[in-house]
């Protein structure tokens, strides 16, 4: 084998190409930053695709939509591929994965931007003030020379490997949400459903949250139903092919996806729970008769693992007080949504009223102590509850294009990461937003005095 060392020069790095990294690899190669973004797949979108999560949640407030303008923009491309649908129930847009991988790769190029895939990280280094990243690939070794550093990786490796202050899950013990394997069935029959009473969205949809608790309790009964959860999450039928269902039914508690023993552990269980779940569709949901299991997601999906020790933490309090610190870059309505590490059940908070929106501080986003360094996504600084809520990937998306956009302003100011304000990232986002034609969002933006008046 041909042994390859490589060095990349680039302004920013973007690590882990998920709905965060995506976000922030595009804002801050279009606000004048060169980036590259980097994967470990070949192919962008994280959960949304590598996990076969395709079910975008909850970013409306009192009918104001808290999405910066990249979510709107991708919203409005797949719209536009008719790859995309609007629950206003469940509020949430669902999209076929496979377009979601071409609408994001496309949407970057386009702007300049360069994908690394099949890379993993290895080493994070400090030379003369910038970034020295190490990549492990097939053809040997790839190091990428950067000023800015944006870790998207979902469970903060970057940031762990650079010497960040890490937490992995909950307070108490450690333990994190499970995981659950993703499972899409093929054969479904949307009539037989909506014969059953069940509802279509714009006739033809399948969508359900939080339901078959008594067909769950009558399989486990029944000896055909061993996966701890009583109830099924989220049921959501396919844009391109109403017949095709993807179901977000499983659980694999107590493993930690840090953890590649454990990790390998979760995919042969979370497997072996799709095999059951497809059974157990089959006999006891309307529709499901003649279904079949069409795929897992190409990987286990994670809900929670390694977050940074930030300059500030997004705490449960926050999020139940509908806080709005000045220095907020993201707003999120989702309620606090924690699948129980070690049992059955799920605590999900829904504010009477329908929730409250919060704000979160550009500095969750900065890990203490280290500059040029930036965290977004699932791994920024918060409680495990908190996490349990701003998880969404729109909300996801939105950080990521806030650290994207503070890049942008380092850039072009040469100033540290640290230096760019909460006000100056949130003004810059808001005007992309204005620029796209989007005027709804414009009082949420303009001041954290606007903001409150939301509550
Ligand atoms: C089962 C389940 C159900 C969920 N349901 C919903 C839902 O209905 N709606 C919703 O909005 N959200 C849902 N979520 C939450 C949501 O999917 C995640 O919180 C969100 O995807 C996090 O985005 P991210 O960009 O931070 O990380 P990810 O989406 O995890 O992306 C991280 C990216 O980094 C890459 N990466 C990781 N490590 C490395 C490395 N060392 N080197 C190179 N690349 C690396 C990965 O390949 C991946 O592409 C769910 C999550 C799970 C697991």
């Amino acid at each position: 084998m041909q042994n390859m060392s490589s060095t990349i020069v680039k302004d920013c790095l973007v690590i882990g190409g998920g709905s965060s990294g995506y976000g922030a690899a595009l804002a801050a190669q279009r606000g004048g930053a060169d980036v590259l973004l980097a994967d470990r797949h070949g192919y962008l979108g994280g959960m949304g695709t590598a996990a076969g999560l395709s079910c975008y949640l909850n970013h409306h407030y009192k009918k104001l939509n808290l999405s910066g303008a990249i979510y709107r923009e991708f919203v409005q491309v797949q719209n536009a591929r008719g790859m995309h649908y609007y629950d206003p129930a469940s509020q949430g847009d669902f999209f076929e994965p496979e377009t979601c991988k071409r609408t994001m790769e496309q949407l970057f190029i386009d702007a300049g931007g360069q994908c690394l895939f099949h890379v993993l990280l290895t080493a994070v280094d400090r030379v003369d003030g910038d970034w020295l990243v190490t990549f492990f690939h097939k053809g040997g070794m790839t190091n990428v020379r950067c000023r800015y550093l944006i870790d998207t990786s979902g469970d903060g490796d970057a940031c762990a490997l650079a010497g960040a202050k890490m937490t992995h899950g909950r307070r108490s013990d450690g333990k994190t949400q499970p995981m659950s394997m993703v499972v899409q069935l093929g054969g479904f029959d949307p009539v037989a459903w909506n014969d059953a009473g069940l509802p279509l969205v714009q006739g033809k949809y399948a969508v359900a949250g939080d339901q078959f608790t008594d067909q769950i309790a009558q399989a486990r009964e029944a000896g055909q139903w061993s996966i701890p959860r009583n109830e099924i999450a989220m049921t959501w039928a396919m844009p391109g092919d109403p017949t095709r269902v993807t179901i977000n039914g499983t659980r694999i508690n107590g493993l930690s996806a840090c953890n590649v023993l454990e990790t390998t552990l979760a995919e042969i269980e979370g497997r072996r729970q799709a095999s059951e779940l497809a059974d157990f569709f089959a006999r006891y949901v309307p529709g499901f008769s003649k279904s079949y299991l069409l795929q897992t997601g190409p990987q286990i999906g994670v809900r929670e693992s390694r977050r940074i020790i930030g300059r500030d933490m997004l705490r449960d309090e926050d999020v139940r007080l509908g806080s709005v610190p000045e220095s907020s870059v993201a707003l999120c309505c989702y309620p606090i949504d924690v699948h129980n590490p070690e049992g059955s059940d799920t605590q999900f908070e829904l504010v009477e009223g329908g929730g409250s929106a919060y704000g979160i501080a550009w500095e969750c986003l900065l890990p203490v102590n280290i500059e040029n360094l930036a965290a977004a996504g699932r791994c920024i600084s918060a409680t495990h509850e908190a996490a349990g809520s701003f998880r969404v990937m729109p909300t996801c998306m939105t950080l990521g294009e806030a650290a994207g956009t503070a890049v942008a302003l380092a850039h072009r100011d040469k100033v540290e990461l640290a230096e760019v304000t909460g006000q100056d990232i949130r003004l810059q986002m808001d005007r992309a937003l204005l620029e796209m034609g989007e005027p709804e969002l414009t009082p949420l933006y303009e001041s954290s005095a606007s903001l409150n008046t939301l509550r």
